[in-house]
């Protein structure tokens, strides 16, 4: 069902309760109204024909003729008066005699002084009445039927208007919601025509500050994000086929010139030489392309365990100066370690290894005398690690840009590489919840400051 038929249809079913309470108050107050006003009626009659009877000394018989005469007999109140040893002094007309009067009855009226009940539709009301030194019962009787006339009125009055009412309220409820999902209908139509291939389409914010405007706020945003996510992900795979191909189509070429013509040995290895060199360039890419997968890992996937930063450095180390045996890679521990946990973080060995091996890569990488040393410190509740070399440095209009996928800086033509090594440093970084800083200076050096919290 639409939300606007829902909506109309709760906003008329809370109305139409309201309506009916509202309508039964109504109903059942008049109805009281109504039985309260008959009594009196009947009561006033009963001692104005008592007076007329035993004050004015009226004959039965006159009072009895004036009673037939009247215009409707049935409906009539009719009087019966009595002494209080249950003898008739008068009837209007005991031939109709609405009320069945017993000795029961009269006792229970002298009893009580006045009692009133209902004979099917018909108001009963019995009273004794002192005049002079006498006590007489008086009953008097009749039927309604003015008042219940009216409160048919009333009831079929109230049951049309109650109908026409609801009828008119779901229509209300019905433009109503129209009018208030209308901003909602309007974004669905252009959220509709935003795909793959268009996502720079945003939808009208109106510049309201109800929820509708809230909802398309956050929608923009969410495409703004989107649209950005969409676009670094084209420009990676675009980045990834280029770093591929360079290498591969160089390795191609070199091996396709060489087999062009017969060659001596030494020019055959060198060319193998080339060829080995550029597989190992493409070897490095789909390593880092396969660690940055491993970070870009949902965090419940990646075990974290607790670890000692100095011994994933000290493996991270061996490995770097197992490849390049010509780096000089120093570790200096700043403050004395006194226990474990004062260097210990939870975290993922593989991952942080891979980071640190980076930094450490990048250090001897970029500096003539490919030297980095590494300064271990902690803190109440984190361990710092400070990555330093003398080497190029990084100048101050691409240092903002050097943790982006693929981005390569101004030394690039330095050192050989393929622009994922800090992005994914970062990553790893910030898996552990971690933060990395740089302060470098060119021609002096640079700094990579980790933070990592105590497991
Ligand atoms: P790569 O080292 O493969 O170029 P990275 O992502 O590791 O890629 O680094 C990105 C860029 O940051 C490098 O190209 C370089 O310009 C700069 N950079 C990183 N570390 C250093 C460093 N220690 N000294 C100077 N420049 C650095």
């Amino acid at each position: 069902m639409k939300i606007r038929n829902k909506l109309s249809l709760l906003f008329t079913a809370i109305i139409a309760t309201l309506l009916f309470v509202f309508a039964m108050a109504v109903y059942l107050s008049y109805s009281q109204n109504r039985e309260d006003e008959y009594y009196k009626e009947l009561h006033k009659i009963a001692i104005t024909k008592a007076n007329l009877l035993l004050d004015a000394k009226v004959e039965p018989s006159v009072l009895q003729l004036i009673y037939r005469n009247s215009q409707n007999v049935l409906f009539q109140e009719e009087v019966a008066i009595y002494d209080t040893s249950f003898h008739l002094l008068y009837h209007d007309a005991v031939d109709i005699d609405k009320v069945k009067e017993n000795s029961n009855m009269i006792h229970k009226i002298i009893a009580e002084k006045q009692i009133q009940f209902y004979q099917g539709k018909m108001q009963v009301i019995g009273l004794l009445y002192q005049h002079k030194n006498g006590n007489y019962v008086i009953t008097a009787a009749a039927t309604d039927q003015y008042g219940y006339a009216k409160l048919t009125n009333l009831k079929y009055t109230l049951i049309v208007a109650f109908f026409i009412s609801i009828i008119l309220i779901y229509l209300a409820g019905q433009y109503l919601a129209s009018r208030a999902l209308k901003p909602v209908s309007d974004m669905v139509d252009e959220v509709e025509e935003i795909t793959a291939t268009n996502l720079d389409l945003r939808i009208n914010e109106g510049g309201g500050k109800d929820e509708i405007a809230e909802l398309a706020v956050t929608f923009n945003a969410m495409l703004n994000r989107l649209e950005k996510s969409f676009d670094a992900q084209k420009e990676f795979v675009s980045n990834i086929s280029h770093e591929l191909r360079t290498p591969l189509t160089a390795m191609l070429a070199e091996l396709q010139l060489t087999l062009g013509k017969e060659r001596q040995n030494a020019e055959y290895k060198e060319s193998i030489q080339h060829a080995i060199s550029d597989a190992q360039k493409v070897v490095r890419l789909s390593n880092s392309l396969l660690d940055m997968a491993k970070a870009n890992y949902d965090h419940t996937e990646i075990t974290f365990k607790k670890l000692r930063l100095d011994e994933v450095l000290l493996d991270a180390r061996n490995d770097v100066l197992h490849t390049y045996p010509d780096y000089k890679v120093n570790i200096i521990f700043e403050k004395e370690i006194e226990n474990d946990d004062s260097i210990s973080v939870k975290g993922n060995e593989y991952l942080l290894k891979v980071a640190f091996m980076n930094l450490i890569e990048n250090g001897c990488k970029f500096s003539a005398q490919h030297e980095c040393t590494i300064a271990i410190t902690y803190h109440m509740d984190h361990t710092i690690l400070r990555f330093q070399d003398n080497g190029t440095g990084i100048s101050a209009d691409t240092v903002s840009r050097i943790f982006e996928p693929f981005y390569r800086g101004q030394n690039q033509e330095y050192a050989a590489g393929n622009g994922i090594g800090l992005s994914l440093t970062k990553k790893i970084i910030n898996l552990h919840q971690g933060t990395i800083t740089v302060i470098s200076e060119l021609n002096q050096g640079s700094v990579f400051t980790i933070e990592l919290k105590h497991a």
